[in-house]
């Protein structure tokens, strides 16, 4: 099966969050399947031209405007499978991939070519896809331009075409005026007005889900969340209305990138029948994050790695975590950037406990993987998660996920106090900083106790989410939707 997936993001290439882990990870387990996936990214200004070749030229013209783009061929690493970068300075040649915070005023011209680039590279090199996979509102818009644009092509006469929603959040709402002439649809005067308008504004994930032939959400906790007010961020009655064609697959991991024994970012590896290389990595990366006259080291440590959006938790940890560095019974490692708040917020937490909570602001792969692999416990109190990835990795290098009962956190944390044979990390339910204390003080607790930590960090690292697993999920489904031409 040849599957088509463009994304905004790509693992290696261009990353803000958990969608460039799996938009790699899903190509590299459809390609151990026996299947040829192709991916399609922009060329930001980020991705060098090292380890690519110029293949085509070619012209997008819209009535507004047009663009040269000129496409480059890369591979995702240690594979074959090709990866074609989009290279068009005024749309991509910029600081960011989205812009943040408010997003590029032209990220609907700028998602929009990246998905109409990604049918016409198909026709450049006689390519017929028999799926297209695409991934959030930044190529939602493959799926209107694959059932109204191309569905007479011959190359995508039988193409499928599935919306996998990493986060329904980010939506994609856009001016109807400005996006009626950038893609010549005739929303705004024909039948196909409630396809692409919701609320009276057009929104790319909600046109995605409706020209669909399938929706994946990234966990079947989410899948089911999606229905209810509280998590449909006001679509849920449109997901409710397509549950026949909404699917729950849990997103996996690529454990050759996220392995403790071999992981390339680590200097210290470790097994978990040789747990040595964690601790000894441990007193390098608290040597590392603190100045001399820090904590005790023998102190839980507790990580951090995240975006930051209220979508994270962060607003619960604020009034819980203060009592437990006070009182001197944890230390605090944390890496992030995002929402001013929060990034004032552990600013200041660095400053009032210096010797126990140390802050990076920023991206940094190398100290995110030291953090997930080193640390004795990870925060993840998520307001909601559609899967959570950061989790997963966690498990395991042995370090323990401190998750709020949501989504995909849900789906992949066991509870050890209510589960103890098979328990892999420590669970609260409601959203609150007494709760999220309440389980800080089990973790205390179990660290107090070297044995039932042992259990702990066993049943964590035996917990496995592999990717080869979602990506034969992905492949029936898909499958399913080729039987029923
Ligand atoms: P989300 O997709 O909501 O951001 P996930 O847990 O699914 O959350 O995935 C986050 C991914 O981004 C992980 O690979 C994590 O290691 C990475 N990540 C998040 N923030 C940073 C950061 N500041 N520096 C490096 N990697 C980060």
């Amino acid at each position: 099966m040849t599957i088509l997936l463009a994304s905004a993001e790509l693992e290696h290439f261009a990353k803000v969050g958990g969608l460039a882990d799996i938009s790699a990870a899903l190509p590299i387990g459809w390609e151990k399947l026996g299947h040829d996936p192709i991916i399609v990214l922009p060329k930001y200004a980020c991705i060098s031209e090292s380890d690519s070749i110029t293949l085509i030229d070619m012209h997008i013209e819209l009535s507004i405007c047009s663009h040269t783009v000129h496409v480059y061929k890369s591979h995702i690493q240690h594979t074959m499978i090709p990866v074609y970068l989009l290279d068009c300075d005024e749309l991509y040649k910029r600081p960011g991939i989205y812009g943040n915070p408010d997003g590029y005023v032209d990220n609907d011209l700028r998602f929009y070519v990246l998905c109409k680039a990604a049918f016409e590279i198909m026709i450049k090199l006689h390519i017929s896809p028999d799926v297209i996979s695409a991934h959030d509102y930044h190529t939602a818009l493959l799926l209107p331009l694959l059932k109204l644009d191309y569905a007479h092509h011959p190359l995508f006469a039988r193409t499928k075409g599935i919306l996998t929603i990493h986060n329904a959040q980010y939506q994609g709402w856009y001016d109807k005026y400005r996006m009626q002439d950038i893609s010549n649809w005739d929303f705004l005067n024909d039948s196909h007005e409630s396809w692409f308008l919701f609320n009276n504004s057009f929104n790319a994930l909600y046109a995605g889900i409706n020209f669909s032939d399938a929706i994946v959400a990234v966990s079947p906790g989410y899948a089911k969340e999606v229905l209810t007010e509280q998590f449909g961020e006001g679509l849920e009655h449109v997901f409710q209305q397509y549950q026949y064609k909404l699917h729950g697959i849990l997103n996996g991991v690529n454990y050759e990138s996220w392995n403790p024994e071999k992981d390339e970012y680590l200097n210290k590896h470790f097994s978990a029948d040789h747990l040595e290389g964690k601790y000894e990595g441990k007193q390098i990366l608290i040597e590392r994050s603190f100045s001399k006259n820090r904590h005790n080291d023998s102190l839980p440590l507790f990580g951090i790695v995240s975006r930051f959006t209220s979508q994270k938790g962060l607003d619960i940890l604020d009034g819980c975590i203060e009592q437990f560095l006070h009182e001197e019974t944890v230390s605090l490692i944390v890496l992030g950037s995002g929402d001013e708040i929060y990034q004032e917020y552990f600013t200041q937490l660095q400053k009032r406990f210096p010797t126990a909570c140390s802050y990076t602001q920023g991206y940094d792969e190398s100290l995110a993987h030291a953090i997930l692999a080193y640390t004795d416990f990870f925060l993840m109190p998520s307001a909601f998660e559609p899967c959570g990835l950061t989790q997963i990795y966690a498990m395991n290098y042995g370090t323990i996920p401190i998750v709020r009962k949501v989504g995909g956190l849900k789906d992949t944390v066991l509870d050890f106090d209510s589960n103890p044979m098979n328990g892999n990390g420590l669970v609260f339910t409601d959203f609150s900083s007494e709760e999220l204390a309440k389980c800080i003080r089990r973790a205390i607790s179990c660290h107090a106790d070297k044995q039932m930590m042992n259990i702990l960090i066993q049943n964590a690292m035996q917990s496995h989410f592999p990717i080869s697993a979602t990506a034969e999920q992905f492949v029936k489904l898909f499958d399913s939707l080729r039987d029923t031409h």
